[in-house]
């Protein structure tokens, strides 16, 4: 039988993060050297949201250079993983009687790349997406997160790639360790609902009103959260969660990743 596999959520911060050695992609390096080696990855990027479900059914999707001003070998790099679609049909099968969209278009988006480009820089291993439901809530997310949990015993990594804090409008770029006080705050909050297992306020932190100003700030769009919420709703019981690269970067971006479950040698 195939080791079960942990799920991650990773916080992808700037997507310079995909160049070169900092501390954020060295504690991605050291992770994926603790995890069994997947058979498939399932990415759920903060990157890409449609009216409705959507998965990548390429075999070799392209990578998606999706920003702009950064420098000319961010937009060059490539990670030329193939794809799979029969985890594309598998996914699809799932997350039944939810339509899904079996994807020619898309590819992958640097939520996925600048992160699996330290994870696995050999680019072996087949990557599909799965695209956030703009027009779902958190309750709706968080329903068809649990439809994958079969998918961690059949060799597929499922990665959400996001981060927990994160307004663009609040960040100081000459300010690297700075966090401001309410992003340290929520990030705090957000940790300690996690490790409680408290789905339901997770889901609130996803769309916060303004009885949460903290949470209002940190998330004042949700699909950088909402990546958490898939991963969280995969936990089984009481697995084990661990965090890495927690800590507040240029004020306002949450780098925290979080892994669910327990590694064993696969
Ligand atoms: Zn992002």
């Amino acid at each position: 039988m195939k080791p079960r596999l942990p799920a991650l959520f990773i916080g992808h911060g700037n997507p310079m993060n995909a160049l070169g050695e900092n501390a954020n992609s060295l504690a991605w390096k050291t992770l994926a050297a603790d995890l069994p080696r997947p058979r498939v990855i399932l990415a759920i990027s903060a990157h890409w949201v449609t009216a409705g479900v959507a998965v990548t059914a390429m075999s070799q999707p392209e990578t998606i250079h999706d920003f702009y001003g950064f420098p000319r070998r961010l937009a060059e790099f490539r990670y030329p993983a193939p794809g799979d679609p029969e985890l594309a049909r598998r996914v699809a099968s799932l997350l039944t009687p939810t339509a899904v969209t079996l994807d020619s278009e898309w590819g992958l988006d640097h939520g996925t790349w600048s992160v699996l480009a330290h994870l696995y820089p050999e680019a072996d291993i087949p990557v599909v997406q799965l695209s956030l439901n703009g027009r779902e809530g958190a309750a709706w997310h968080l329903e068809l997160a649990r439809r994958l949990r079969p998918l961690r015993d059949e060799g597929v990594l499922i990665l959400g790639s996001g981060n927990v804090v994160h307004n663009l409008g609040r960040m100081d770029w000459d300010r690297p360790d700075f966090a401001h006080d309410w992003a340290s705050r929520f990030n705090d909050a957000t940790r300690k609902t996690l490790e409680a297992g408290d789905l339901g306020t997770l889901a609130i932190y996803a769309f916060p009103d303004d009885s949460l100003p903290d949470a209002r700030l940190a998330v004042p769009t949700p699909e950088h959260y909402l990546p958490l919420l898939y991963i969280a709703a995969l936990r089984d019981g009481n697995e084990p969660l661990s965090f890495f690269n927690d800590r507040i970067e240029y004020g306002a971006i949450g780098m925290m990743g979080v892994k669910v479950g327990e590694t064993r040698p696969g």
